[in-house]
């Protein structure tokens, strides 16, 4: 059988990124640019899963209607650019090669490229179970990023970006600053180096974990019950992270696929139900504005610019 997947990515490949590199007179990367189609590929094909599953999810039982979707398709946009471009060329491409130069360096200088098993044997050859390991730790480290970028006052600014979504759907997992998303896999992949996850595994833990963040982005009435809850991130308890504060309240549910952090560092929250999102102290451009719009404003807010819009508000 012919996997479709490596059809579409050979198809990119010739018909547009060789020209391309050819063009330009890189060949060297010609072996990689198939990888990176591929896990292009893998993420199209990721996209159109996650609006089927969570497209009749939001149908279905949605928490709230809007007469106009605008804003929603520019989440569509977020989505489109960081899944099936910025994502495998991140998570490949130049995870590959700084995995290649570090473990080069490491040998070159008599040490052994760390490894998982290396540092707990017993692993050696359970795959299911090092995948598991793998996504445990990074899941906790993600978790730490998160919080952060909540707390540090210029990763905030950057992370608004993120908040700002009066109309959040499955589609809002991506809407991220460039920054912000180039932060998240400097950190994400570090850790990743760290503990030895293999250049091809790396691409597929992505796409695994960000379904569920997808999913935990959708505009659904959906619970996955007191325990499934306390298990998995449900769109309840991430619906909980996005909510208006109310007086006195402080911001919850930062975990991003499981909830065990947040139970351990006590900012877990499973009160809090069908909240209103978005961030009031926002401009509007961050909410409602179009990409580029939205990017502009994060740096703005970044470099503590206001806009002219935001300068007469207050005048
Ligand atoms: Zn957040
Ligand atoms: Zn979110």
């Amino acid at each position: 059988m012919i996997d479709p997947f490596m059809s579409i990515a050979g198809w990119l490949q010739q018909n547009a990124l060789l020209p391309l590199l050819y063009r330009f007179g890189w060949m060297q990367w010609e072996e990689l640019s198939f990888g990176w189609a591929l896990f292009a590929a893998y993420g199209l094909f990721q996209v159109l899963v996650t609006f089927a599953v969570c497209m009749p999810l939001e149908r279905w039982r949605p928490i709230e209607r809007w007469p106009d979707r605008r804003a929603v398709l520019t989440d569509m946009l977020y989505t489109v650019i960081s899944r099936v471009g910025l994502l495998p060329l991140v998570t490949f491409v130049g995870f590959y090669q700084v995995q290649v130069i570090v473990n080069g360096y490491l040998v070159d200088h008599g040490w052994v490229p760390p490894t998982i098993d290396l540092i707990v044997p017993a692993l050696l050859g359970h795959q299911v179970l090092t995948f598991l390991i793998y996504v445990l730790i990074l899941d906790s480290a993600d978790y730490w990023r998160h919080r952060l970028s909540h707390r540090v006052h210029w990763w905030w600014a950057l992370h608004s970006v993120h908040h700002a979504q009066r109309q959040m759907t499955f589609w809002s997992d991506d809407r991220n600053h460039l920054l912000d998303d180039l932060i998240s896999a400097l950190w994400f992949g570090a850790i990743a180096l760290a503990i030895g996850v293999p250049p091809f595994q790396f691409p597929m833990l992505v796409l695994v974990l960000r379904f569920l963040e997808s999913l935990s982005h959708a505009n659904t009435r959906l619970s996955f019950g007191w325990l499934g809850e306390r298990l998995l991130v449900s769109p309840r308890f991430h619906r909980a992270h996005h909510g208006v504060l109310a007086a006195g309240q402080r911001s919850c549910n930062y975990g991003a696929i499981l909830p065990w952090w947040d139970m351990i560092f006590r900012t877990a929250d499973f009160s809090r139900e069908e909240v209103r999102t978005g961030d009031p102290e926002a401009e509007e451009a961050l909410a409602s504005g179009g990409y580029v719009a939205q990017q502009a404003a994060g740096l703005r807010r970044l470099l503590g610019v206001r806009s002219a819009a935001m300068l007469n508000r207050a005048a």
